[in-house]
């Protein structure tokens, strides 16, 4: 028996997940870790607990494959994104903790930054300057971390997306290394010419002694010792463009939506970078051997979050779950529209001052209508950037490959494909994330060649329209006249 692992490291808990040589998953471990909330808008993880939950994960599955008695031919690493650490060299030693991408105190700073050179900072890099990205966080180490600068001019300072930290550990610090999908979330990295930019790097006032060499998705990134076994470490990536690649969208055109507690929608657009005039990201999917694909990047910033407030903030459901069963009693929802916009609206309309709006509410409405129009804001808003998507692309999407929490409620895929007017796909294995890098894991073993894959990949069941294009138009138009409303609600 042949094993792959891979390591997810997301944004509240750790997890490792064995894989067999089918793509199967065997055996999952999983640890929660702190949130660390020192300020308001400040958000902060301990990297020795991230480091210890995540080896303490990978142990378990370790054992449970000699329990099996198979072979684990290596690692992939997949990880929450543009999420920074900065630790000394010659020691390993964090020397703050990981700023969290949620974490807003350079925002000022990147407004700045934005007015002054958004222009040319999104030409190279492909992305909008804000505080989510990882380049800001690092300027904000340097100037408020005593000890930085020095180590930095003693070159003894590293900088790292969470790939880089799990790699220095797991090898004992002989590979400071990252792959490219992570470089690209940096707001250092030139998407073009595939390398840190030094024009960037001097934007920031970031070192280039600092920052990791950035290897290819599916590389070889050194060797881990667990449980006195040796593991090679043969991929990295992003988790976002992770579940694009275990969704096997490997063609330009190709889409893939993750439900979860925002939405993250993800297109292949070839070996060319798009860009967008749509308010989407433009982004590095994944390089193996000499190949670059390159992504369009959407995000919506409540779409799970909603049903969790219709459970935990407004109590009208006991879990997530029932709220397919509470839709599919609802009345009619044709002028009901639910705008969870709680932060604002993400893409395509970037308007951090709108918020949240029930319009339409007449005697009849109950908790029933809520919950289903909380759900079909879900699909409306994942239209939204579809319609961005298909405008900066010009390419019509064929099917939607969707994975995340909440893409087993039913009703919701059904209204996605009525909405959208495309068939959805959703496949067996949930945990496209995983096992994204596990097949990049596997390409690098030489178990897999990428065409392989997509006999790996099964549908469990795909959702085709069943409402006329006619049908949908006004739910749509109303939709959109109730966003107009909310736009710029607490400015
Ligand atoms: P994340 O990775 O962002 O934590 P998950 O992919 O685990 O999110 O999905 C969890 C989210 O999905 C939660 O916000 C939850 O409210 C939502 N969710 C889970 N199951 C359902 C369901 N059956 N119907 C609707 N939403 C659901």
């Amino acid at each position: 028996m042949k094993f792959l692992v891979s390591l997810d490291q997301g944004t509240t808990s750790s997890r490792s997940i064995l894989f067999n040589n089918k793509g199967e998953e065997i055996f999952v471990a999983q640890k929660e870790f702190k949130q660390i909330f020192p300020k308001s808008g400040w958000v902060e993880h301990d990297p020795q607990e991230i480091l210890d939950t995540q080896i303490s994960t990978l142990q378990e599955v370790v054992a449970h494959s000699l329990k099996l008695g198979g072979e684990i031919l290596g690692l992939g690493i997949t990880n929450q994104r543009e999420t920074l650490v900065a630790w000394q060299k010659s020691t390993g030693r964090p020397i703050y903790n990981a700023i969290v991408w949620q974490d807003t105190r350079t925002s000022s700073y990147c407004q700045k930054i934005k007015n002054e050179l958004g222009d040319f900072i999104k030409e190279r890099t492909g992305l909008i300057v804000d505080s989510y990205f990882s380049g800001s966080k690092a300027k904000w180490i340097l100037d408020h971390v005593e000890e930085a600068s020095k180590l930095a001019e003693q070159n003894d300072l590293a900088f790292g997306t969470i790939d880089s930290w799990l790699i220095w550990n797991l090898t004992e610090g002989k590979t400071h290394a990252t792959d490219i999908s992570n470089a690209s979330r940096t707001l250092l990295f030139d998407i073009h010419n595939l390398s840190w930019s030094e024009e960037l790097l001097k934007i920031f006032a970031i070192p280039s002694n600092s920052l990791p060499e950035v290897k290819n998705s599916a590389d070889d990134f050194g060797l881990a010792t667990i449980n006195q076994i040796n593991l090679p470490i043969l991929s990295a990536i992003g988790d976002q463009q992770s579940a694009l690649f275990g969704q096997c969208c490997f063609n330009p055109g190709q889409a893939k939506n993750t439900y979860g507690t925002g939405c993250f929608m993800l297109m292949n657009t070839g070996n060319n970078p798009i860009n967008s005039e749509n308010g989407l990201l433009t982004t590095i999917g994944w390089k193996i051997n000499d190949s670059v694909m390159y992504a369009l990047e959407g995000s919506v910033f409540v779409a799970g979050a909603a049903i969790q407030w219709l459970r935990d903030g407004i109590s009208i459901l006991t879990n997530a779950a029932e709220s397919e069963k509470l839709a599919l009693q609802a009345g009619d929802t044709t002028d009901l529209v639910v705008i969870p916009a709680f932060a604002g609206l993400g893409a395509p309309y970037w308007d951090m001052f709108a918020r949240g709006a029930i319009l339409g509410i007449t005697r009849d409405t109950g908790r029933a209508e809520i919950t289903k129009a909380t759900l079909e804001s879900l699909a409306f808003q994942v239209r939204d950037v579809l319609e961005a998507m298909t405008e900066d692309s010009g390419i019509d999407l064929a099917t939607l490959n969707v994975d995340g929490g909440a893409c087993a409620n039913n009703y919701l895929m059904q209204f996605q494909a009525d909405i959208l007017q495309k068939p959805i796909d959703r496949p067996v294995c949930k945990e496209s994330t995983a096992l994204g890098a596990a097949f990049l894991a596997g390409i690098q073993a030489g178990l897999w060649k990428q065409e392989d894959l997509i006999e790996i990949r099964k549908s469990e069941r795909i959702f085709k329209p069943e409402i006329d294009k006619e049908e949908i138009k006004p739910r749509i138009e109303k939709w959109l006249k109730a966003v107009e409303r909310i736009k710029n609600w607490v400015d």
